[in-house]
């Protein structure tokens, strides 16, 4: 067993993914010993209840912002309860872009999902713009108000736009910076870091002690790829 500090691998596999790649990373974590790292699963909704959960725990993606009621297509906070779920990402930059979500939207989110006694992950991040503009610690605490005095367990997961899918990370030095920034803001237990997270780039993110986990995108939908990831 490692003596390094377990961290939180949260996977992320977006609307990717199938039954057979499911049972797949079932097996493959039934076959290991207890992981170092905690392991979370966001797989999209219909797969949720093929996971069975030893070795990792289940997540999902996102969650509607009311309790129950009319609104045809939807998943409440309860539901993912029902099917043992713990983690649920929220305010993903892809939510937000491309499902027009914002801050007041994810806030009545976060609501549903903490009154259901599950953890809530909440997404944070500049554009590049922002970035070169001098503006990303702005954007990001304006994207944290809500937060400042949350006393329930949550989870923020720091994910600079122009990191996701581009195979292009800040230094270690700069994502250390924002996230005792966000550390010093709000109260929540971990906060994470995510984009172009690979086997490659994640030693050096899992080394540092400010990083207490990581949002794993495109390479945790590979088992050879997400198996070295949990395993550093
Ligand atoms: C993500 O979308 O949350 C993400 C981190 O993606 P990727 O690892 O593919 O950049």
């Amino acid at each position: 067993m490692s003596n390094k500090a377990s961290k939180l691998i949260v996977a992320n596999w977006k609307m990717n993914g199938s039954v057979e790649l499911i049972n797949s990373f079932d097996s493959f974590f039934s076959n290991i010993a207890f992981p170092h790292h905690e392991v979370v699963m966001c797989v999209p909704y219909p797969y949720i209840s093929f996971l069975k959960g030893k070795n990792y725990f289940i997540g999902a993606q996102d969650c509607y912002e009311e309790k129950n009621g009319a609104y045809t297509g939807c998943v409440s906070a309860a539901m993912l309860k029902e099917l043992n779920v713990r983690y649920v990402i929220l305010g993903h930059s892809e939510r937000r872009k491309y499902f027009s979500e914002d801050d007041a939207v994810i806030e009545k989110k976060f609501k549903c999902v903490s009154n259901e006694g599950l953890i809530p992950i909440v997404c944070v991040g500049e554009t590049k713009t922002e970035r070169d503009g001098g503006l990303m610690l702005d954007i990001i605490e304006q994207q944290l108000s809500f937060y400042k005095n949350v006393a329930d367990e949550f989870i923020i997961a720091y994910e600079p736009l122009w990191s996701i899918g581009s195979g292009k990370i800040p230094k270690i030095s700069e994502i250390e910076e924002v996230l005792e920034f966000i550390k010093q803001k709000t109260y929540c237990s971990k906060v994470l870091y995510g984009g172009s997270v690979n086997s490659n780039n994640v030693e050096s993110l899992i080394n540092s002690c400010h990083i207490d986990g990581l949002l794993v995108g495109g390479a945790s939908l590979l088992v050879e790829q997400f198996s070295k990831i949990i395993k550093i």
